[in-house]
C-alpha cells in the first residue's frame, strides 16, 4: 500500500510542479501527506503479512504464541526461600521456525551484579534464581553460565535446543528452581512484614514472540512494565500452616484449609452486595481460620491470563462483596481487600474495590470487568497483577481510592487487551490514569488536577524532554515517562471522548476491546480501531498527539467588537488539538461557558474566532480552559474589561 501511495505522489508531483507555486505546493503537499500517518517499518511489515490490517482488525494471518503452566511452589517465610518446579506447555503459532527460546528469570533483578535502574540495598542482593533442573523436550540443559546451549544476560536466558521449534508445534519444558525472596527493596514483590508477603515475577516463563518484533529480548531492569502472552495456569502454593494465601484465579480447594465458619462467609460474600467480613481480628485469636488438619497447599487455577501472583499473611483480615458486572448474563465478581488492621485506610477498601468495579463495568469504560475476583491486598507497592492488587497503606482516603481505582482499571489494560506495557506504557497507564480520574470523584475523591498527572505534563510539555508518545517507552527517562505514559495519555483519551461525544467514544472503544481482547494490539491497531469504530478519520488527531511534538499552550490573543456582539481569537500557540472551553462573566455576574471540541483545530490552523453574542461592553472577563485541559502557560488565558 504504501509503495502505491508514493509512487502516484511522485507522479502528481511531477506534472503539478510545472504550474504551482511555491506555497501552494506545500499547501499540496501537506494536504496529500496528512491522510497517512506515519507508521514505523514493522507494523508496514505486519499489514504486508496481513497478521494486521490498516482497518486497525487482527489481519486473516494474526497469530500470537501461548505457554500454559502448572506451578509446584514451596514457600517459607522463616527462611524466604522460594521454590518451584513447573512445567509449561509451549504453543509455536506462529508461521517460524524457532532455532532459540527466551526464558524470563524476573526474580534476577536481586542478583548481584545485574543491570538495574533501581536501587536495591546491599543486604537485599543475593545470588539470583538458581536452576536445579532444566529440560526442553527430551534435552537437558545444565550449563547455564553462558555455554553455547545457555546465554545468561541479566534477568534473561537464551536457549538454543538442540532442535528448533517448529512452526504450529507444541514444546515442553520442565524446570526446578528456587531463590530466595527479598525482605527489603520492595520492587513490586517480596516481604510486606515478617509474615506478610506478596510474590510477584517469580517463575521462570517464556518471553514474548511476536509478528512485530520477533523474540523480545529486552531484559527486566526495575523500571518499564511487562509483556506476557497469554496462558492458563494451574499453580499449587505450599506454605507453613496458620498462612492464609490469596492468588490470581479461582480457589480450587478452600474446602481443605478453611474452616466451616469461614467457608460459609466466602459462600455469603459471593452472594452478598454487602462486605462481608470473610476473617475478622477475632478469628485469628479464636484460631478458627483454619482447619486443624488443614493441608497447607492452596491450589489455583486461571484461564487465558498474562501473569500469576500470589500473597500470604498469618493475619491480614479479609473483607469481601459480590458486584453484578454483566447484566446480560448475571455474572459477579467478588471484590476484596485483605489487610493489616493497623492500616486504617484499608477498613474502606473492599468497599472501593466494590464501587471501582461496579462503575468500570457500568459507567466507564462501560465494559463488564473481565475477571471473577480482584484482590486488593495490603502491600509494598502501587502494582497491577490479574486478579490481584499490591497496594501501599495511604494516610489520607483520597490517596487510597485513586490508588483502588488505578490499579483495578489495569485489569482491562492491560491484562483484557495483552499490551506490551515495556514499550507502549501509555497504552495501559493512560487509560488507568483517566480511568481513576472519572471513578474517583464517583467515590468523592476527585483529582487535584482534574486528570491524574496532568501538572507533571504540563510541566514538561514544550521541552526537548517531551518526546512524542509514539516513542518505544524503553527509550524514555523517568519524568518523560511518568508524564507520558500517565498524564499525556490521560489527557488525550478524555479530548477524545470529548470530541467524539460518549455514545461513539465508547462505540469505538468497545470495538478496540472486542476485537483486541486476548491479543496483542499496538498503537496503530488501536488509532485505526478508532478510525473504524467511531467512522472518522482521525489521523489528524493521532498525528499531532503522537507523533508530532505539538504541546499544549492556548491563548487568547485579543477580543474585540464586531456589529454589537464580541469577537474572540483563540490562538494555538503549541498546535496540539486540544477542546477549547471559554469561561464568560458578565458584568451583571452571570456566568456562561462555549465550548468547542478538539476538532477545532483539524485543519491545522493555529487560530479559530468565536463570537460571543453580546456587546463587548457589557462583559467584565473571559478565561479559557479548565481543570481538565493542560496549558503549558496560563497567564495568556485571561481577559478583563479595564471599564467596570
Ligand atoms: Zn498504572
Amino acid at each position: 500500500m504504501f509503495r502505491q501511495v508514493e509512487l502516484v505522489f511522485q507522479n502528481i508531483v511531477m506534472r503539478k510542479l510545472l504550474y504551482l507555486s511555491i506555497p501552494a505546493l506545500f499547501f499540496y503537499l501537506n494536504t496529500l501527506q496528512a491522510q497517512e500517518l506515519f507508521t514505523n517499518t514493522n507494523v508496514q511489515l505486519a499489514y504486508k503479512k496481513q497478521t494486521r490490517t490498516p482497518a486497525g482488525k487482527p489481519g486473516k494471518n494474526y497469530w500470537q504464541n501461548r505457554a500454559d503452566y502448572k506451578i509446584d511452589a514451596h514457600f517459607n517465610p522463616a527462611d524466604q526461600l522460594l521454590r518451584g518446579s513447573e512445567t509449561i506447555t509451549y504453543f509455536n503459532n506462529s508461521p517460524d521456525t524457532l532455532t532459540q527460546i527466551i526464558i524470563r528469570l524476573y526474580p534476577d533483578l536481586y542478583k548481584k551484579g545485574v543491570k538495574r535502574s533501581v536501587a536495591i540495598a546491599d543486604k537485599d542482593l543475593n545470588a539470583g534464581v538458581q536452576i536445579d533442573d532444566f529440560k526442553i523436550g527430551q534435552e537437558k540443559i545444565v550449563n547455564f553460565a553462558d555455554s553455547p546451549k545457555a546465554f545468561h544476560d541479566n534477568a534473561i536466558v537464551l536457549i538454543k535446543p538442540e532442535n528448533s521449534i517448529l512452526p504450529h508445534s507444541k514444546t515442553e519444558l520442565n524446570i526446578s528452581w528456587h531463590y530466595e525472596v527479598n525482605t527489603g527493596s520492595p520492587i513490586r514483590t517480596g516481604m510486606v512484614d515478617s509474615t506478610s508477603y506478596f510474590i510477584a515475577y517469580w517463575f521462570p516463563r517464556i518471553s514474548v514472540y511476536d509478528d512485530i518484533d520477533g523474540w523480545d529480548t529486552w531484559s527486566y531492569n526495575g523500571s518499564q512494565e511487562f509483556y506476557n502472552d497469554f496462558g492458563n495456569f494451574d499453580v499449587s502454593v505450599t506454605v507453613p500452616q496458620k498462612f492464609v494465601v490469596w492468588a490470581t484465579g479461582n480457589r480450587q480447594n478452600a474446602h481443605d484449609n478453611f474452616t466451616e465458619l469461614i467457608l460459609n462467609r466466602l459462600d455469603a460474600a459471593q452472594k452478598s452486595v454487602e462486605i462481608i467480613h470473610v476473617i475478622d481480628s477475632a478469628d485469628y485469636t479464636k484460631d478458627q481460620v483454619l482447619k486443624k488438619d488443614a493441608s497447607s497447599v492452596w491450589k489455583f487455577s486461571a484461564s487465558n491470563v498474562t501473569d500469576f501472583a500470589f500473597a500470604l499473611s498469618d493475619h491480614y483480615l479479609w473483607y469481601a462483596s459480590s458486584v453484578l458486572v454483566d447484566s446480560s448474563t448475571g455474572r459477579q465478581t467478588l471484590a476484596e481487600a485483605a489487610f493489616n488492621p493497623a492500616h486504617l485506610d484499608f477498613f474502606d477498601v473492599a468497599s472501593q474495590a466494590h464501587q471501582s468495579v461496579a462503575y468500570m463495568s457500568h459507567f466507564y469504560p462501560k465494559y463488564p470487568f473481565p475477571f471473577d475476583h480482584i484482590t486488593v491486598f495490603d502491600g509494598t507497592d502501587q502494582m497491577e497483577y490479574p486478579m490481584m492488587a499490591n497496594d501501599n497503606p495511604e494516610e489520607h482516603r483520597k490517596d487510597a481510592v485513586q490508588l483502588t481505582s488505578h490499579e483495578i482499571f489495569h485489569s482491562y489494560f492491560p491484562f483484557l487487551m495483552g499490551i506490551n506495557e515495556t514499550q507502549y506504557a501509555w497504552m495501559d497507564e493512560g487509560w488507568a490514569s483517566i480511568g481513576e480520574s472519572v471513578i474517583s470523584p464517583k467515590m468523592g475523591e476527585p483529582e487535584d488536577e482534574g486528570i491524574f498527572s496532568k501538572g507533571r505534563y504540563e510541566q514538561i510539555s514544550g521541552t526537548n524532554r517531551d518526546v512524542p508518545l509514539i516513542t518505544n517507552t524503553k527509550q524514555y527517562n523517568e519524568s518523560a515517562y511518568r508524564s507520558n505514559s500517565y498524564g499525556k495519555a490521560g489527557v488525550c483519551y478524555f479530548v477524545l471522548q470529548d470530541m467524539l461525544g460518549d455514545r461513539l467514544f465508547f462505540t469505538a472503544l468497545h470495538q478496540y476491546m472486542n476485537d483486541w481482547k486476548g491479543k496483542h494490539p499496538v498503537p496503530y491497531d488501536f488509532f485505526y480501531s478508532i478510525n473504524s469504530g467511531s467512522g472518522k478519520n482521525l489521523n489528524w488527531f493521532w498525528d499531532k498527539w503522537f507523533i508530532g511534538w505539538d504541546f499544549p499552550d492556548l491563548a487568547l490573543k485579543s477580543v474585540g467588537q464586531s456589529a454589537g456582539k464580541t469577537a474572540v481569537t483563540i490562538e494555538n500557540k503549541g498546535g496540539l488539538p486540544l477542546p477549547v472551553y471559554i469561561n464568560i462573566v458578565m458584568k451583571n455576574g452571570q456566568k456562561s461557558i462555549q465550548k468547542y471540541t478538539a476538532e477545532a483545530w483539524k485543519k491545522g490552523n493555529r487560530q479559530m474566532t468565536i463570537r460571543i453574542e453580546k456587546p463587548l461592553s457589557s462583559i467584565a472577563s473571559i478565561e479559557l480552559g479548565n481543570e481538565f485541559i493542560p496549558d503549558k502557560n496560563k497567564s495568556d488565558n485571561t481577559w478583563t474589561s479595564l471599564k467596570k
